[in-house]
Parts: structure tokens; C-alpha cells; sequence
């Protein structure tokens, strides 16, 4: 689809370069020693990628959730943790972003994004909240101006090498658990960041996500204006499974290209005959076809979408859920479909055709905001939801 935004194709230059000459050279090295993809992050700051959710208004370059998922999807193709990275940074720029409400210290912020190129992460795991988002234990207290927040996270993605993290709690003390509020820790606010458990997984191993212990404390007009309810409605939960499915399926994407390197290797060896093989991989092509015109459809739904109480409607969270659901069952099927037209060269770790990488990645994707956890909320909703 065209883009109406005339700084798109270089950006998306970029990324597809960066994907290309950095990503994909350091990302066996990034799984095997599960290490932060420091190069690629360092790229995408030179190339000014991750101020690309960041409004003209603020000096960004104000890309769409389509553009957003591209550049994702072009990234996480040469390495899926990089590209998981990337979404997550962007998932929270954008929370800032679309949320400021007339914050001062929040405008400020986003500027400061774009000119230092700040990294973000997240924190909205919770020891004792069992992988629930919309629940929080911990309380942000205010006195003075100021504020504190302690939070014992379970999982917490490259929090060790952000420049700030954005941290769930409930608004105060006396709040129940879901009356939740979202504060900005900056690293100079953080009193400690205390690793408390090892990030030693199957996949998804550069995302460098164990447990922390944090401590912080800072200017009270941290705390974003909006409830976190709002946010997560209206920005979190879209950004989260948009940006997903579509880094998803670029992995994917990746997977199948390398089966169909192999495939038509295996044609120039019997000139004039279509390998067997062949057949699978069309099957494949139409799962990719499907998964990254879902993700690409509800995207531009997005974009579309001026009034933003449509986003707190019953059909657009079931939306959500089906394309998250959807997205991460597919993605590991086209995976296993590639190692079958592969073979034992897919399974091989020193290969060119190597697709363990590949598989184990896109296993996390169910698990990322289990998808038994969401399709419990969808039949709930599907109860009261008339599709017309
Ligand atoms: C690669 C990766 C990066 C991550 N990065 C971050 C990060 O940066 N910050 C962060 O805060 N978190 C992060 N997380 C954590 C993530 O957001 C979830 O909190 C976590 O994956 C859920 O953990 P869980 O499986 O223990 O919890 P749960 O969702 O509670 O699931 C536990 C079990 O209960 C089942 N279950 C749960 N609810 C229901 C239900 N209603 N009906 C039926 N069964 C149910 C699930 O299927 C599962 O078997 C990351 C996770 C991954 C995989």
C-alpha cells in the first residue's frame, strides 16, 4: 500500500539495511549468548529509527501503525529479538505520545526521544499478578512533588540497558488493583534496578528479560495524566498486538525465504522438474499471506480510526485478541512447515538453511500475554458481542 508519509521509503531503506548488514550478522551471536543486540540498537539510533512513533509536531518522523509494522516486521526478519526490541520501545513511545495530555514535563520528554534517541522499555509484570497487565500490588506514593515507586517484576525486557522504563502500579495506596497509573523512571530516577532471576530461554533470547527489583523515586508530574485503563484500551493492547503479529510474520517471512532458497536449489539440481517440496512451500505461502494481511489490514483500521471511544468497544478488543491469537499460533506453524521442506539442514544450527532460531523465537509468541488468558476474555465478551 502506498505511503502517504514522504519520509517512509528512506526510513524503511534503513531498516531493511540495517536488517541486512547488522541484524542478521550478530543475531546468531545474540541467541547463543542470549546478549542484547547492542549493534542493532545502536543502528537504528544512528539511522533515527526510534523516534519514528514521535509526532512532526515533536520532531519525529510521525509514522503510522502500518509503517511502524513494517519497519518490525523488515527487522525481525534478520533477528527476532532485535525486532521484538524495537516494538516494545515503540509500544511505549507511543503511550507517551498519544497520551500526554497536556504534560508539559511529557511534551519536553518526547523531544528529548528524538534528539537523544532515548530506548524504552517496560515493566508491567508483577510478582504475585500471575501475567495479568491489568493488575498491579504495588502503589506509586506521592508527597511533596515527588514521587516513589518499588516494583518486583517478573520479566522485564533490556530494562538493564534503557534509558527510561515505563512501570504499571496502582495509582496509590488505597486503589484497587486495577485502578492502575503509568510512571516514567528514567535511569537518574532509578535507586536500583536489582536483577533478581536468569533470562536462560528457549528463545527470544536477546530481549535480556528476567526479574528485576526496582526502586525509584522522581518528580511526581512523571506520572502519566491519563489512567493506565485508558492507555492500555487505547494504546498499549493495539501497539502491542499490531506490532507483534507483524514482527511475527517477518520472522516467518525469513523462515519460508530460506525454504525457498533451498527449494529451488533443489530444482537447478533436476533442471525441468518442480521439486516436491515445492508444494509445501506454496501451502506456506498462503499461511504468510494470511497472517500479514490480518496484521496489515487491522493496522490500517487503525490508522483510520479519528475517534478513539472506537477503541474501547467490545468488536475492536475482540479484534485485537483474534489477531494476537491468530498471529502467534500461525507464525511457529509456517516455521515447522519451512524445517519440513528443509529437513535436516533446517535442523542443523551451523546451516545457512538453519531455522532453529526461527522456531524457538516465534514459540514465545503464545505465551506473550498467554493466549489462554485472552481467549478467556474473548469468550467472555463473546457472551454480550453481537456481530453485525
Ligand atoms: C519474550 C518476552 C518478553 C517479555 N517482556 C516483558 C517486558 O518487557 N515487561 C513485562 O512486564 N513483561 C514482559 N513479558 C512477560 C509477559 O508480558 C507476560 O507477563 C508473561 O509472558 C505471562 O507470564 P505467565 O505465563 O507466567 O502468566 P499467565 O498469563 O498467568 O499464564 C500462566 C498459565 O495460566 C494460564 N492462564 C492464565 N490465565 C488464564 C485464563 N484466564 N484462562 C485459562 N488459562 C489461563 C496460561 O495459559 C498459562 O498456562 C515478556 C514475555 C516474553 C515471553
Amino acid at each position: 500500500m502506498p505511503t502517504a508519509n514522504p519520509l517512509f521509503e528512506e526510513a524503511l531503506d534503513h531498516a531493511r539495511r540495517i536488517a541486512r548488514e547488522i541484524a542478521a550478522v550478530h543475531a546468531p551471536a545474540v541467541d547463543r549468548d542470549a546478549r542484547f543486540p547492542i549493534e542493532s540498537i545502536a543502528a537504528l539510533k544512528e539511522a533515527r529509527l526510534l523516534s519514528a512513533p514521535v509526532p512532526a509536531s515533536h520532531g519525529g518522523a510521525g509514522f503510522s501503525m502500518r509503517e511502524l509494522g513494517q519497519i518490525c516486521a523488515t527487522l525481525a526478519g534478520a533477528c527476532g529479538s532485535s525486532g521484538m526490541v524495537l516494538a516494545m520501545h515503540y509500544i511505549q513511545v507511543a503511550c507517551i505520545a498519544r497520551h500526554l495530555d497536556g504534560s508539559k514535563l511529557f511534551d519536553d520528554y518526547l523531544r528529548e526521544i528524538v534528539e537523544c534517541q532515548h530506548l524504552l522499555a517496560s515493566i508491567t509484570s508483577e510478582v504475585g499478578t500471575s501475567g495479568d497487565t491489568r493488575s498491579s500490588i504495588c502503589a506509586v506514593e506521592r508527597a511533596d512533588g515527588r514521587f516513589k515507586l518499588d516494583k518486583e517484576a517478573t520479566t522485564g525486557s533490556y530494562c538493564a540497558h534503557a534509558d527510561a522504563i515505563l512501570v504499571t502500579c496502582r495509582r496509590d495506596a488505597g486503589a484497587p488493583k486495577n485502578d492502575q497509573a503509568l510512571v516514567l523512571v528514567r535511569k537518574a530516577d532509578t535507586l536500583q534496578l536489582q536483577q533478581t532471576t536468569t533470562w536462560d530461554t528457549m528463545g527470544m533470547r536477546g530481549t535480556c528479560s528476567p526479574g528485576f527489583s526496582l526502586k525509584s523515586a522522581g518528580d511526581e508530574a512523571q506520572i502519566l495524566p491519563v489512567p493506565f485503563g485508558d492507555i492500555a484500551a487505547q494504546t498499549m493492547v493495539p501497539y502491542s498486538h499490531i506490532l507483534w503479529a507483524a514482527l511475527w510474520s517477518g520472522i516467518a517471512a525469513d523462515a519460508l525465504a530460506r525454504a525457498a532458497a533451498y527449494v529451488r536449489g533443489e530444482a537447478r539440481k533436476n533442471p525441468g522438474t518442480t521439486p516436491h517440496t515445492a508444494t509445501r512451500l506454496a501451502e506456506g505461502h498462503v499461511q504468510l499471506q494470511s497472517m500479514r494481511h490480518n496484521w496489515q489490514a487491522v493496522a490500517d483500521e487503525f490508522d483510520g480510526i479519528t475517534d478513539r471511544a472506537e477503541l474501547l468497544s467490545i468488536g475492536w478488543a475482540l479484534r485485537m485478541n483474534q489477531l494476537k491469537t491468530s498471529a502467534s499460533d500461525t507464525a511457529p506453524q509456517i516455521v515447522h512447515r519451512a524445517l519440513q521442506i528443509v529437513g535436516i539442514l533446517g535442523y542443523k544450527n551451523d546451516s545457512p538453511f538453519s531455522l532453529g532460531r526461527h522456531y524457538r523465537d516465534t514459540l514465545s509468541a503464545s505465551l506473550m500475554i498467554s493466549n489462554d488468558r485472552i481467549m478467556a476474555k474473548s469468550a467472555s465478551m463473546l457472551l454480550v458481542f453481537k456481530d453485525e
